[in-house]
């Protein structure tokens, strides 16, 4: 009889780290699995979405490999989006007024997928299992209960270059992704403009969560300490994962929530500093360039990218360097 089969995205397939191999793992397994990962590529580029998968792989697959293999490169990974995994919430305390409700399950989202990287089978793997634990995080009970969407990050888990900001808003919350609102917008032509665009970069935030604004309709808060404090290790972890060349702290909240207590952005915006061994270059945040269109802001987060440029030994045309000069 046919063993019952469940279906499975063609990527999260693709991406599963291939159990039981080890790093004497033999040139027929090696064959045999980029043989596979080319199949369900050439499945997907015919618009297959899904493949039936009996349960007994669907587990094999689930078990992360034993040793991380170094020298096996899959010639497209990709991090599947997962739903969070539902669970109930611990409340050590007897309850106060909010109770968090069982955080409500993300619906994969197809843009939330990171980009085809070459990261490795264990990295991929690693970066899964912290997107799914963060997706059912409820250490904030008021923001769990709060939130549409745990706002995880997106881009390149390889990627060299990192932007962190605050914390989700209202936009960003209903879409599961980092700034995709006004600032988003204005974020994702800056990273144009150098010549990058998202799927090559890394964005995430200090709080996962959209700070909330109790009896308000509308309207964003900065994240407390306390919630800056819980949420961090996160995003400790994605930086430790992604291991980017640079990071772009954007605006007051990120960088003192990456370096602590600072001499404020203002006077730090433009010169390196140091996080967890990275060069980090503060700038103003883009919701602060919404809010000030002078030229001479514009200018100096441009200045400031510019820097970032030179560090990564990116191209620089002589009309980039004049970006935001007057004429
Ligand atoms: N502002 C942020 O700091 N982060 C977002 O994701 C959106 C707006």
């Amino acid at each position: 009889m046919t063993p019952p089969q469940v279906t499975q995205t063609v990527d999260a397939v693709a991406a599963a780290p291939p159990s039981g191999y080890d790093d004497a793992m033999s040139d027929d397994y090696r064959q045999l699995l980029d043989a596979t990962i080319q199949h369900l590529e050439g499945l997907k580029s015919r618009g297959a979405r899904h493949v039936a998968v009996a349960p007994e792989t669907l587990r094999a697959l689930a078990l992360a490999p034993k040793f991380p293999i170094s020298n096996f490169q899959s010639p497209i990974t990709r991090t599947p989006a997962s739903p969070a995994i539902k669970t109930e919430p611990t409340i050590s305390m007897p309850p106060k007024k909010t109770i968090a409700p069982a955080p409500k399950p993300q619906t994969p989202n197809a843009s939330l997928q990171a980009p085809i990287t070459s990261a490795s089978p264990a990295k991929a793997a690693a970066f899964t299992a912290l997107r799914e634990r963060a997706l059912a995080c409820v250490k904030c009970p008021h923001l769990a209960a709060s939130r549409t969407t745990v706002v995880f990050g997106v881009g390149n888990i390889d990627a060299q270059l990192m932007f962190v900001g605050e914390a989700p808003g209202a936009d960003e919350d209903e879409q599961g992704e980092p700034f995709v609102g006004r600032a988003g917008q204005l974020l994702t032509k800056i990273i144009l403009a150098t010549g990058l665009s998202r799927a090559d970069v890394y964005i995430a935030n200090i709080l996962k969560c959209r700070p909330d604004t109790p009896g308000q309709s509308a309207g964003n808060r900065p994240p407390t300490p306390e919630e800056r404090a819980t949420c961090i290790p996160y995003l400790q972890e994605q930086i430790d994962l992604i291991k980017p060349k640079a990071i772009v702290a954007l605006g007051a909240t990120a960088v003192d929530g990456l370096l602590g207590k600072t001499l404020g952005i203002t006077k730090l915006r433009g010169n390196w500093q140091t996080y967890r061994g990275i060069p980090l270059m503060p700038t103003y945040h883009p919701a602060y360039l919404l809010r000030n269109q002078a030229m001479s802001e514009k200018r100096k987060v441009w200045e400031d990218i510019l820097k970032v440029m030179e560090k990564l030994e990116m191209p620089i045309s002589a009309k980039q360097q004049n970006f935001f000069l007057a004429a």
